[in-house]
């Protein structure tokens, strides 16, 4: 049987996507096969973001922040959002949402099995599985089996440990969320800690880092609990969860889609910001456009706009002074935090920025070693 879509992987992205499709009175009774190697069943991640307005995934936000803190050994920011939430989803209740919702559509089928590779023949899509072979109009992959090789000279790791921690003192302010402490030593990299409470009882403490390569894993716990004892001193605590990621910011181009049927979504269609690792809201915009796409009996390749196009140039200026080492990230940071307006950052680093907040920006950062990194950018 031929498929109208197969989604093959059951992440942020195909998920998002099929949750999109499932809503659209248009498109809800398309054949479709949602194909994950894993059933989905752990809470693997947390996703931040900010939004505006309440998106598609209002229901399950977990908790979220109108006050936000930048922080270094030297100034502590603080700062209300007017426009932005800064916002939580756990993974565990993203999954739950879409795959309980889609059990009432018995036009939608789902697999366990192993993506081994893709195929296109006369205009049909085909998946090759560890269990079978099956073809479909359109293919939407977050696998990574169609990433590009990536490599230590054009790609640093965004890497991290997070515990959610539970104290027996109402230590921790539920209103603030700590976006960056870069207080932290940066003897591998740019370096900094992330806090996020969500009651006064718990929080999220995560030990990111964006260098080369990841560290062992007692080396982020290690961190973690010095970061703990110093800065919530009295406090004693258990650990609730706890997250390990590695995000690829790369310079290598994730190609969109492969001969028109099979288009690349999530992380593996370059919806990862390069400069920043953020991925869950630009993923909510591209499979938004996908549907709108689709509902129109349109091919769903969304070319990217111009200021798309300008927005990745400015990634890659931003992580080619990152990895030529041509200025530290946290004096990257630093000063654009202590410069600028954290609405127009966010704006900024949400590719929602207008021309003045981008001048604004550069501004504020030292001309020169930007320039000669977004000249050798520009044209690759
Ligand atoms: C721990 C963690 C925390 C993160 N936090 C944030 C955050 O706060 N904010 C943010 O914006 N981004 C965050 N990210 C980055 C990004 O949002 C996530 O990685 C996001 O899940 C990417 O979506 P995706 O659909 O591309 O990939 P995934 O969500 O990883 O989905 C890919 C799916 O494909 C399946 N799969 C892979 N290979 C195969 C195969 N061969 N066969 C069958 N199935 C396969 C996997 O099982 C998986 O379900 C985080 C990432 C991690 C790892």
């Amino acid at each position: 049987m031929k498929y109208d879509y197969i989604i093959a992987g059951a992440g942020c992205g195909g998920l998002s996507l099929l949750y999109r499709i499932l809503k659209n009175s248009t498109l809800q009774e398309k054949r479709i096969l949602l194909i994950d190697k894993e059933q989905k069943t752990t809470n693997d991640r947390t996703w931040c973001f900010w939004e505006e307005a309440p998106g598609l995934f209002e229901s399950i936000v977990h908790h979220e922040w109108k006050t936000l803190q930048f922080k270094t050994e030297n100034f502590t920011n603080e700062f209300t959002l007017k426009d932005y939430s800064y916002k939580m989803i756990k993974g565990l209740d993203f999954y739950n949402l879409v795959l309980e919702y889609a059990k009432d559509f018995t036009n939608v089928e789902v697999k366990h099995e192993e993506v081994l590779s893709f195929d296109v023949k006369d205009n049909t899509a085909e998946v090759i599985t560890d269990k079978g072979n099956y073809s479909a109009e359109y293919i939407f992959n977050s696998t990574n089996l169609l990433n590009p090789s990536l490599s230590k000279e054009d790609t640093l790791l965004q890497h991290f440990m997070g515990w959610e921690i539970e104290t027996k003192e109402p230590i921790f302010n539920p209103e603030v969320g700590r976006l960056m402490d870069f207080s932290v030593g940066q003897e591998n990299g740019l370096t900094f800690m992330y806090v996020l409470p969500v009651s006064k009882h718990r929080a999220l403490i995560e030990y990111t880092l964006f260098t080369p390569e990841v560290l062992e894993k007692r080396a982020y716990k290690a961190a973690i609990k010095e970061y703990i004892s110093n800065e919530f001193t009295t406090a004693s605590y258990s650990i609730i969860q706890d997250e390990y990621g590695v995000i690829p910011m790369s310079l290598q181009k994730f190609e969109v889609h492969n001969k028109n049927r099979i288009i690349n979504i999530g992380t593996a269609g370059g919806y990862t910001k390069s400069s920043t690792g953020y991925t869950f809201q630009f993923v909510q915009r591209h499979t938004e456009k996908i549907v709108i796409q689709l509902e129109k009996d349109k091919s769903p390749l969304v070319p990217l706009t111009f200021k798309e196009k300008v927005f990745q140039w400015y990634d890659r200026t931003l992580l080619e002074v990152l990895l030529s080492k041509k200025m530290e990230g946290k004096r990257i940071f630093s000063i654009m935090f202590r410069k600028i307006a954290p609405e127009r950052i966010l704006r900024f680093l949400g590719n929602e920025s207008t021309l003045l907040d981008d001048v604004t920006i550069m501004k504020s950062l030292p001309t020169g070693k930007f320039l000669t990194a977004g000249l050798k950018q520009m044209f690759k």
